[in-house]
């Protein structure tokens, strides 16, 4: 039987973006453990590695000149400096064979990165999460010590930077808890997959045939049939 709606094979880039403390690494995280079709790009970056972090896993941690070689070389889908002067930038190669093998991909990147891609790919779903509020995110930041005051200010005005972005996005999930996020991320995931412009052919079964077997209660069998299965057919067909 011949399927009736068929649609794109191509994966959907999806973008995560959202302000500090947010909680988009453990939204994503999750989001990946419950779809393995899924994949996460793995960035460049040339700030420096953090304790806990690996090479390959949170970023590829690369020198200045070596991403302005990448710049240069045009190896990236998009770049921006974001904190710090650092640069990050998206690696181009590996995110269209995945998308073209059919698996999304996600891209945690900032609002600068999210505007380039959807230029260049507009089909890109591009989601925002934020914190419940900026008291919220007061909170969480001190919970999380380990900065000096000047990092903690840079995070403040890059949040409220980013928030004035929102309406530049498809969707706006809040963290609050975190299990409620995760389900809203992979219900817009989802919903893009049923949009109708990912439909590349309807068919419908000929209207006689579909008649016919409504109404025998047997398939219509257009097949080019051997002979014994013709005649098997037609002993059948008397016995009924
Ligand atoms: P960090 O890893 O230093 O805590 O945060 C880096 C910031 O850069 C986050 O806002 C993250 O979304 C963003 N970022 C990470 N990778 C990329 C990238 O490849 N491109 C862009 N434009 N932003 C990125």
């Amino acid at each position: 039987m011949k399927q009736m709606i068929k649609t794109k094979k191509r994966g959907s880039l999806i973008i995560i973006s959202g302000t500090t403390c947010a909680g988009k690494g453990s939204v994503i995280k999750k989001v990946l453990e419950d779809n393995p079709n899924m994949s996460l790009s793995i960035s460049y970056t040339s700030r420096k590695m953090r304790k806990g972090e690996e090479e390959g896993v949170d970023y590829y941690f690369i020198t200045r000149e070596e991403f302005e070689q990448k710049i240069k070389n045009g190896d990236l889908l998009e770049y921006a400096k974001v904190r710090y002067g650092e640069y990050f930038g998206t690696p181009k190669d590996k995110i269209e064979d995945l998308l073209n093998e059919g698996r999304d991909v996600i891209l945690e990147i900032d609002v600068q990165g999210a505007k380039q891609v959807k230029e260049i790919l507009p089909e890109t779903i591009l989601i925002f999460i934020v914190a419940p509020s900026m008291s919220e995110i007061k909170r969480r930041i001190k919970a999380r010590g380990a900065e000096t005051n000047e990092q903690i200010l840079d995070r403040f005005e890059t949040a409220y930077r980013e928030i004035n972005e929102i309406p530049k996005y498809n969707y706006i999930v809040v963290n609050d808890k975190l299990d409620e996020a995760v389900k809203k991320v992979e219900a817009i995931i989802i919903s893009e997959k049923c949009r109708v412009d990912r439909i590349e052919e309807i068919y419908v079964e000929n209207k006689e045939e579909i008649i016919h077997e409504f109404l025998m209660g047997k398939e219509y069998d257009n097949r080019v049939k051997t002979i014994d299965e013709a005649m098997n057919q037609e002993k059948e067909d008397h016995t009924n």
